[in-house]
């Protein structure tokens, strides 16, 4: 596949890079460059001004933002965003529940929560896994029972990924226990302030607090809510996920890292050499470079394909990506804590670096917990044991 990018793509990637680089606040940005993790105010700002232009949900319908570009110009415009640092529009609205009510919605559903979606007026979480049902989602057990005009939801969600900053969630729900277990499945959206959600939160390894339990006791929700047909959300979960998994390889946030990798090895001194010199080193960031090159040209493939069959289903190569794709993650994180050495340990002050090793430079404040965050990334989305399933049974048909 001819990667080079024509003069009009090399033009439109600048335009972004322009627009990134100079409407996203610099302070946003260059705590980002740090390694910092960005807040929920961070988020709502950058994704309110890519709204503003037009850039939060160009992969919508253009009815509702969406600006009909090439699966080419799609990548170059998430690819440019994570190069600048900025982050990234909320993917729980504009790649699961925006898609979702924007093929299985109805026109009053759409117009309630597309705009709001889009603009990040409300914040989404995602409530698929439980207790019991992670890998075999299909197993989940909160319940919703329908009386008169109204849903009685309950049960519990787990992981829910900041659950804590979020105005709604979009939920798989059991409607009908009797039916075969992927067919008795909704997708219901619910309030969170709502009387009987409770939140609690997880604690993570890396200190942070990004993840929560999520308890339903009695809650009633309109009937209103439900998106789409009663009993069909496992078909909705189905195109969600494959969205979810193409959205996660997140190639340009690895791209930035390694450049990151590069500056400090170039700073770093290793006898009368930088450590950007040492051909071990060198071979390994190679490695992890040729490899990227490569998941990024597949990335295009299937949204080029994609985007010809027009069929907007989403292709089983999804699974090759997220398994690679967060293979690749955790790898540019590993790199990262190597090659800070012991500045990787967390030293806050410049003065605490011993000699010799890079000072605290771009990402070494939050380079060792973010080398144990990214352990997620083989997880959420569906386990990567599970996409190797997935693979063998759809493309290799064992
Ligand atoms: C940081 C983080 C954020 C998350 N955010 C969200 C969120 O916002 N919303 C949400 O709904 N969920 C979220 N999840 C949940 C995530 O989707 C599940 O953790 C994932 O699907 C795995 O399910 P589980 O944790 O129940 O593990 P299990 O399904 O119990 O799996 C345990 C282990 O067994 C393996 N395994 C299970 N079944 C098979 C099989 N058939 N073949 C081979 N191996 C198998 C798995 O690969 C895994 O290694 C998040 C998870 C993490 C870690």
């Amino acid at each position: 596949m001819d990667i080079a990018l024509s003069k009009e793509e090399r033009a439109f990637a600048e335009r972004m890079r322009t627009f990134f680089t100079t409407e996203i606040p610099a302070d946003i940005r260059s705590r980002l460059a740090r390694g910092e993790h960005a807040t929920r105010e961070d988020i709502v700002t950058s994704q309110r001004i890519m709204n503003e232009h037009g850039l939060a949900v160009p992969h919508w319908p253009t009815e509702w933002g969406g600006q009909g570009w090439t699966p080419v110009q799609r990548h170059l415009h998430a690819e440019e965003m994570l190069l600048a640092h900025v982050p990234p529009p909320l993917a729980f609205n504009t790649q699961m529940v925006g898609p979702v009510i924007a093929t299985f919605g109805s026109q009053e559903i759409k117009e309630r929560f597309l705009p709001k979606t889009a603009n990040l007026d409300i914040w989404w979480c995602q409530g698929f896994s439980e207790p019991n049902a992670g890998s075999d989602l299909a197993s989940l057990k909160t319940t919703a029972v329908r009386e008169g005009d109204e849903y009685v939801v309950n049960g519990q969600k787990t992981w829910t990924t900041l659950g804590q900053w979020a105005d709604w969630i979009f939920c798989l729900v059991r409607t009908d226990p009797d039916a075969k277990k992927q067919r008795g499945i909704s997708f219901l959206l619910i309030d969170m302030a709502t009387p009987g959600v409770t939140v609690r939160p997880i604690q993570l390894i890396d200190g942070g607090h990004e993840v929560n339990e999520v308890f339903f006791e009695n809650v009633r929700v309109p009937a209103e809510n439900l998106v789409g047909q009663e009993n069909a959300g496992w078909d909705y979960a189905k195109f969600l996920l494959g969205n979810e998994r193409t959205g996660v390889v997140a190639v340009g946030q690895t791209k930035a890292r390694i450049k990151r990798i590069k500056r400090i090895a170039a700073e770093t001194k290793v006898g009368d050499r930088t450590l950007l010199d040492d051909p071990l080193f060198r071979a390994k960031l190679t490695r992890l470079e040729v490899e990227v090159t490569a998941i990024e040209m597949s990335v295009l493939r299937v949204l080029d394909a994609e985007g010809r069959t027009g069929s907007g289903k989403p292709d089983p190569v999804s699974s090759v990506l997220k398994l690679k794709g967060s293979e690749l993650q955790q790898e540019a994180t590993e790199l990262l804590v190597d090659v800070l050495g012991p500045a990787a340990l967390g030293y806050r002050e410049t003065a605490d670096v011993p000699d010799g090793f890079a000072e605290l430079r771009d990402g070494a404040v939050d380079a060792l917990p973010t080398y144990f965050n990214w352990r997620k990334a083989s997880i959420y989305s569906g386990s990567n044991e599970v996409q190797r399933t997935i693979i063998a049974k759809a493309i290799l048909k064992f």
